[in-house]
């Protein structure tokens, strides 16, 4: 059992005024393997104040001082990688070998961060006229349990090369995770204040970071509800916003597609962090002329799916990061059937094998229409519909028949073919023929996905605001 009970403002680990206890469970086991002491208003007002006092100072960095608080960002956590996907692995379920391949994202996040820096213009001048483009003021980051500490590692960098400061809201589920990223912040010796950490409950610190008058900015990733309050909440101070928020991201197989090949690259990207990930391929787009074919590839892939112990580096899916989330993704695997979908495979109740942990079957639903919620709504499992289309203008208006739009994926051999049916999917990002991004290219999403980007120089200038002066 470990007790979390400090937050970090001010370059300090302090106990929180929040008396709230909440419990920590690994998913994979159901046992309880901690608390966390959660932070309240008065914690989130404490880290706000120490944040806009450093901005006094950190607002006028140079680039050569953010340059070295990004470098030894990067070896703070590039030293505790392992510390890292551990509790990723411990604290929601997120396999050994995801984690393993997606770790040293989080310290490469601040290299990236330190290339844009070394070479934007943060001035910019024409005739009498000088741009400055100038950092937001204080931010706040406020983050989901799913792959967190990428999610927050990317917005403090972002924040860092603008030279703004923020408070970090993590989420109350990924404390463990929390604790060890901001171990690394503090090993990196930042200014004190300009990073503050405050675990707590959204309703609490997140509406005073998403109202409060000394945030100039909220980088939010999250789902699409939250994302609209905290948008409702910005209002009144007019708060500059970055939101990744959710998807219902489709995989559309073109008639000419490797099926096999194809079928499991769509897999991957559908069951993505045990089917936990906001840009998952949940709706997949099979040719009416092959839909046998890809009916049989994904049964035969499926069966080979090793679901269990996320810590074993053989299992492609592990366990959903709580009860509450087993019983919603239970209740979409019975709705999907009462809409008069069929199942192809998984279904309800645990793999045979496994009598405890929040495992869910891989499921996959066929006879399914666009219009059925199981095909609408976020299920964030390891639950994907199958939906037949005849040609591929059907297939396009399927794919964009959504209130979504963050990401899509295209299958063809004909790789012209497909950029120009990529070209006209409504989604931030197109992946052809893979199920990973670049981590190069800024990601974020349109429609009801999110505002914004993050990455790159596009993730800096969330953070910016052009200053005009002329003479
Ligand atoms: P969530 O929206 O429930 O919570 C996200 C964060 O918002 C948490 O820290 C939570 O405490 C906080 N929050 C809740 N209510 C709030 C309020 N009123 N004001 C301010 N903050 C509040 O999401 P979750 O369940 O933690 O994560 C899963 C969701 O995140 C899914 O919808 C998923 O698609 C989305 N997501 C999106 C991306 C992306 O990059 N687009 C990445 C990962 C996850």
């Amino acid at each position: 059992m470990r007790t979390i009970d400090k937050v970090y403002i001010d370059g300090k680990f302090v106990t929180p005024h929040g008396a709230e206890l909440a419990p920590l469970y690994n998913p994979a086991t159901e046992q309880l393997i901690g608390q966390v002491r959660l932070a309240d208003e008065t914690d989130a007002h404490a880290a706000v104040a120490a944040a806009k006092r450093a901005l006094t100072t950190f607002s006028h960095a140079t680039r050569q001082e953010r340059l070295a608080i990004l470098r030894r960002l990067s070896a703070a956590f590039t030293a505790r990688l392992d510390d890292l996907s551990n509790a990723m692995i411990e604290e929601y379920g997120a396999t050994r070998t995801l984690v393993e391949a997606g770790m040293p994202k989080a310290a490469a996040v601040f290299d990236e961060a330190a290339e844009v820096v070394e070479s934007y213009e943060f001035t910019r001048s024409d005739g009498g006229t000088t741009v400055t483009l100038a950092p937001v003021g204080v931010a706040a980051a406020i983050t989901p349990w799913n792959y967190s500490i990428v999610f927050v590692a990317q917005k403090v960098a972002s924040a860092i090369a603008a030279g703004c400061t923020i408070v970090v809201k993590p989420s109350e589920l990924s404390a463990i995770q929390t604790q060890v990223m901001t171990e690394c912040f503090d090993a990196a010796e930042v200014p004190p204040g300009v990073i503050n950490v405050v675990t707590g409950r959204g309703d609490v610190v997140g509406e005073v970071l998403t109202t409060h008058p000394d945030i100039a900015k909220v980088g939010f990733t999250g789902s699409t509800a939250v994302g609209q309050q905290i948008m409702r909440n910005a209002a009144a101070t007019m708060k500059r916003l970055t939101l990744e928020l959710g998807g219902k991201s489709p995989s559309i197989l073109l008639d000419d597609a490797d099926i096999p090949a194809s079928v499991a690259t769509a897999l991957t990207a559908g069951f993505m962090n045990n089917g936990q990930a906001c840009f998952a391929g949940t709706r997949i787009l099979a040719p009416e002329s092959r839909i046998d074919e890809v009916l049989e590839a994904i049964k035969a892939n499926v069966a080979e799916l090793k679901v269990g112990d996320p810590d074993d580096p053989s299992t492609a899916i592990g366990p959903l990061v709580n009860q509450k989330q087993f019983e919603r993704v239970h209740s979409y695997i019975r709705l999907g059937q009462e809409e008069g979908a069929k199942l192809l495979t998984g279904g309800e109740g645990r793999p045979d094998d496994l009598r405890t942990g929040w495992y869910v079957k891989p499921t996959v639903f066929t006879g399914v229409t666009n219009q059925m919620r199981i095909a609408r709504e976020e299920i964030f499992g390891p639950v994907l519909v199958v939906i037949p289309y005849s040609d591929e203008q059907e297939a396009i208006e399927i794919a964009n028949d959504t209130p979504y739009g963050l990401q899509a994926y295209v299958f063809s051999t004909d790789t012209e073919r497909a950029r120009r049916v990529a070209g006209q999917i409504e989604a931030g990002t197109v992946l052809i023929n893979r199920a990973f991004g670049d981590p190069d290219a800024p990601f974020g999403g349109v429609k009801q996905s999110g505002i914004g980007r993050e990455h790159g120089a596009y993730g800096l200038e969330g953070f910016l605001e052009p200053r005009v002066v002329t003479a």
